[in-house]
């Protein structure tokens, strides 16, 4: 079995489809938890799928420093190992090895550091980076890229993304024919239209499975990133799955789903869950605020996740303030199934060509505000 997409609607810009992999079907829009050192943190992989995510990402920069990819390739590969069948999407580490390595050293070749964890000396390269992500057993892959930090100089970020189309290039060749594996190729170009075109058509020259928006939700803010969306998804592949990487709170995740991205990732669910911020149909909910400690109601009366049905906000006001461990399992568990029942909401618009209705409703009720205090 190939690894396909099939467009089943759309409605404006805003699409609805299918992405069959040899491990399962993903229904896009998506949004893919993060599971960074093989788990989502606080969760278990069965729980993660009830509420309702198809596939899962997973960090090629940690994973490669530990456990190595070496060692999850002896024990049978990254979905063996974490227990979660599905589908797995991998970064490149690129991004990561940016935001988190030591002593960074940029070459045409790739980049060398050191590790956050150890300082032991490393080096990435596309061919690496493909050889990584091959011994992770992922589905799909990323090509390796280089993001640049943002704001920059038109000069730096032209430079920045033709290295990355290079790489793109080696990313390909490296990767060669794997049937039911998938390659993502990455637009960059900041926030410069120009660029963007030339990289979204570097990226059609080589041919890539789907495509990713690269280098935005990198502190550019809301506005610049929706300026860029409202033509960069049109300038990849009407036919292939588009990534957007990194994103993000809810309200961005609904302004790129309307203007034409498929998959999403984030570590926001799963991280505000174990600090207490809560996401709602009513916006957000800071659950260690002292008006939550008498409160007898439930986080939020619609959700179908195990914290909303079986606990109050009194509860988990509590076990918040005492640092018990089931604070963080029960606050990611709702932060998941409202990302996942954003996603199910928006697929279903989307179907029923009433997308500008739905999001209309979805602005109204995060602009209630949470439930009056008692
Ligand atoms: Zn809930």
């Amino acid at each position: 079995m190939r690894f396909s997409f099939d467009l089943n609607a759309t409605d404006g810009k805003a699409r609805s489809g299918i992405i069959s992999t040899p491990r399962g079907e993903i229904r896009t829009p998506a949004f893919m938890p993060v599971g960074t050192a093989a788990t989502v943190k606080a969760m278990m992989p069965h729980s993660v799928r009830e509420t309702g995510a198809d596939i899962l990402l997973g960090n090629t920069y940690h994973l490669m420093l530990r456990p190595t990819a070496e060692r999850i390739d002896r024990l049978g590969g990254l979905h063996k190992f974490m227990n979660w069948e599905r589908p797995i999407l991998t970064d490149s580490g690129g991004f990561q090895v940016m935001s988190l390595a030591a002593l960074r050293k940029l070459t045409e070749k790739g980049v060398t550091f050191k590790s956050h964890i150890d300082g032991s000396k490393h080096e990435i390269t596309p061919e690496r980076s493909m050889e990584i992500q091959r011994l992770l057993g992922s589905d799909i892959v990323m090509c390796f890229d280089e993001c640049p930090a943002l704001p920059a100089d038109r000069d730096a970020i032209a430079q920045s993304m033709r290295l990355s189309m290079r790489w793109a290039a080696r990313s390909r060749d490296a990767f060669g024919d794997r049937p039911g594996h998938a390659l993502f190729g990455i637009q960059q170009g900041g926030l410069e239209r120009d660029f963007r075109s030339e990289s979204a058509q570097a990226l059609i020259d080589i041919g890539f499975d789907g495509y990713a928006l690269g280098g935005l939700a990198v502190g550019e803010g809301q506005a610049a990133m929706f300026d860029v969306l409202d033509y960069a998804p049109d300038m990849l592949p009407q036919d292939k799955p588009r990534y957007l990487m990194g994103v993000g709170k809810p309200d961005d995740i609904v302004g790129a789903v309307a203007r034409g991205v498929d998959m999403m990732d984030c570590v926001l669910p799963s991280r505000s869950g174990r600090t207490g911020q809560v996401f709602t149909r009513r916006g957000v909910v800071n659950i260690k605020n002292a008006r939550h400690a008498d409160d007898p109601r439930p986080l939020d009366e619609g959700c179908r996740c195990p914290a909303c049905r079986s606990y109050s906000r009194a509860y988990l006001h509590h076990v918040f303030r005492s640092q018990e461990i089931i604070s963080s399992m029960l606050l990611t568990w709702h932060n998941l199934t409202y990302y996942q029942d954003l996603m199910a909401g928006m697929r279903e618009a989307i179907a029923q060509k009433r997308f500008a209705a739905w999001q209309s409703d979805f602005e109204a009720g995060r602009a209630q505000g949470d439930i009056e205090p008692m």
